[in-house]
């Protein structure tokens, strides 16, 4: 470790995500992998429309969405680093060989002016440290619309995210990861996925932190 890091580490301890907790090494403390709401090897895995397979490694809930909360609203952004190798470690695990490139899902400017970050975004960098590579941009999100999370019914869900988002680099060809850090109903995801493939990207899996549980309509 260099000095700087050395310095960093006494100003900014690394810290459990999820209890915040000082952790020598970051990472996630053994209390909370023992209580984290863990998805069931069966249930990693959840295919959106368009036959489109979303892994998450935890639930959308109690540790996991606090945590998650935090780290997407409060400015938390140091969270990054473990939520996103724990999706990196997911994807790998359920699309082994199956990806080439790195990608998020993007806010939009205006967001990303309030918010100062770009979660999914510092998730996918954390993600491909693992791997030593670096995610590329290749979407833009171009309305700031409303909220998906005010929104319950899938239909409208679906609705509010058609065409809010375009390609801005180079997907031909590409076999991409895309990250996110929920998977509700999928809208999101779907939308992004198709506008990669619509620009010639040759396959696309998502991974995303967390999920929520119960099934929606296709
Ligand atoms: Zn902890």
């Amino acid at each position: 470790m260099n000095l700087l890091d050395r310095i960093l580490d006494l100003l900014f301890p690394p810290k459990c995500p999820f209890c915040g907790r000082v952790r020598e090494h970051g990472g996630i403390c053994p209390e909370c992998e023992k209580t984290l709401p863990w998805t069931a090897e069966n249930e990693v895995c959840r295919e959106l429309p368009g036959a489109l397979r979303c892994a998450a490694p935890l639930w959308y809930e109690e540790l996991a969405r606090e945590g998650i909360l935090r780290f997407k609203f409060q400015g938390a952004s140091a969270l990054a680093t473990a939520l996103g190798e724990l999706a990196a470690r997911c994807a790998a695990e359920q699309f082994p060989g199956e990806f080439d490139t790195v990608t998020w899902v993007p806010v939009s400017k205006k967001r990303l002016r309030k918010r100062g970050y770009d979660q999914a975004e510092l998730l996918a960098r954390a993600a491909c440290r693992l791997w030593d590579t670096e995610p590329v941009c290749l979407l833009h999100k171009t309305v700031d619309n409303p909220a998906q999370s005010g929104i319950s019914d899938a239909a409208a869900r679906r609705a509010n995210v058609l065409g809010v988002y375009e390609v801005c680099g180079d997907a031909a060809g590409k076999r991409v990861l895309l990250m996110d850090d929920i998977c509700t109903t999928g809208a999101t995801l779907s939308e992004c996925a198709q506008v990669l493939k619509d620009a010639g990207a040759e396959s696309v899996v998502c991974v995303a932190v967390s999920k929520t549980r119960g099934t929606f309509k296709k």
